[in-house]
């Protein structure tokens, strides 16, 4: 097998060797309870008071603002059930139809359970409509939950504006920032929102660590309701190891933010560039500058992703045919059907998402690889002949 190419960053990433060392002493030296009395587990405690500094700090929060949960579904389900909790007489939730499905079939129970949801729509770069969500907005509204970046397409949502509309009708402002942390500058400071998702397996920690800020004066119910953890916020004995990882990735993310971002982009770029020169009818799905700087969603049009996908494996290229959740399903993604990419165009779409152990030498091996690929594919394609679309 060829050395493995990972370009599906945005599904998961590598935990970083540094985070790794830093979580390894507390499954097997350090395993005290952090909640006992005595010292041994009272150290382990100190070192998740210092995780929770450096996860709020990459965020520009503050550490008891920071809840730390089991993944950034388990955040995003914490969230919208608070708010909901909190304003019992409201019955009205505003998202957009290109969530990732732990805010979609959250919101989707509760439309059945009696609550009114208004799915914002997105044009064909992906960009949200904003009239539309402003024009929902009333002081009915419960929650507005909109993802900071989408994970299919990378396309960034206006946050200031939201959250500044949402303060105003007196709803809680929640998003899901699982892909935008550690990729962009996030700063509740600065972007007024309530609640923010984040996971740490999207930023080089582990898998099943992720964390929800909720701001100060912001009413909070908890979904796990248990012991005193987290300060009565979430119950449940802390995943200690892996909060202690998600700390390290998060100071890392923070330091390195500026030079990783600028590498990243400029071989995204490259990948990008070179594709969409030398494929023919290939198309960028998403809008091209308002985009997470790793990520890139490009339809090849009359082909399935899915081949596409297994010729890259076979050559040891990883990536993705819309979010990894999806996949396995020969249904286009519910993102790009919402932006109207044409039927023959959605079914033929990749995500490459890059992260900073990607190598231009890495970029150079796909754009050698991919275009015999996606020719060969044409070849066998019914709807495809001699360069263009066979008439249907
Ligand atoms: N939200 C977004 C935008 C995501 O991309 C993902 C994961 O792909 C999640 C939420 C879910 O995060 P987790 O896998 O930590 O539950």
């Amino acid at each position: 097998m060829n050395p493995v190419i990972y370009m599906d960053n945005n599904a998961t990433t590598r935990v970083d060797p540094e985070v790794f060392q830093e979580m390894a002493p507390y499954f097997t030296d350090y395993y005290g309870n952090p909640s006992s009395m005595h010292t041994f587990g009272g150290m382990v405690g100190r070192k998740i008071s210092q995780a929770r500094e450096q996860v709020a700090a990459l965020i520009n929060a503050a550490p008891e603002e920071i809840i730390f949960t089991s993944c950034g579904t388990e955040s995003d389900s914490t969230a919208i059930r608070a708010a909901l909790a909190s304003s019992p007489d409201k019955k009205h939730i505003i998202t957009t139809r290109v969530e990732h499905p732990a805010i979609k079939n959250l919101c989707e129970h509760f439309e059945k359970t009696g609550y009114r949801v208004s799915w914002v729509p997105v044009d064909r770069a992906g960009r949200l409509d904003m009239d539309f969500l402003l024009d929902r907005l009333t002081e009915d509204t419960a929650v507005v939950s909109v993802m900071w970046a989408n994970n299919e397409t990378g396309v960034l949502f206006p946050m200031d504006r939201i959250a500044q509309a949402a303060a105003e009708r007196g709803a809680v402002f929640h998003t899901d920032a699982v892909q935008a942390v550690g990729k962009l500058p996030v700063d509740v400071k600065v972007t007024a929102v309530n609640m923010l998702s984040l996971s740490g397996h999207k930023i080089h920690a582990p898998k099943g660590i992720g964390a929800l800020y909720v701001k100060k004066g912001t009413k909070f119910f908890p979904f796990l309701i248990g012991g005193h953890q987290e300060r009565g916020r979430r119950g449940g004995t802390e995943n200690t190891a892996s909060i202690i990882g998600l700390g390290k990735a998060a100071e890392m993310a923070r330091t390195n933010l500026t030079r990783d971002t600028a590498r990243i982009r400029s071989l995204r770029d490259k990948l990008e560039n070179g594709i969409l020169e030398n494929i023919p009818h290939a198309l960028l799905n998403g809008d091209k500058e308002n985009r997470l700087p790793n990520t890139v969603n490009i339809s090849f049009e009359y082909i399935e992703g899915e081949a596409i996908l297994l010729m890259m494996d076979q050559m040891g290229i990883c990536a993705s045919s819309g979010s990894a959740c999806t996949s396995g399903s020969l249904e286009p993604s519910h993102v790009l059907r919402a932006m109207g990419v044409p039927f023959t165009a959605a079914h033929g779409s990749i995500r490459f998402s890059l992260s900073i152990y990607n190598t231009e030498e890495e970029i150079d091996f796909v754009l050698e690889k991919l275009p015999p690929i996606i020719d060969r594919l044409r070849q066998m394609s019914p709807f495809w002949k001699g360069g263009s679309c066979k008439a249907q």
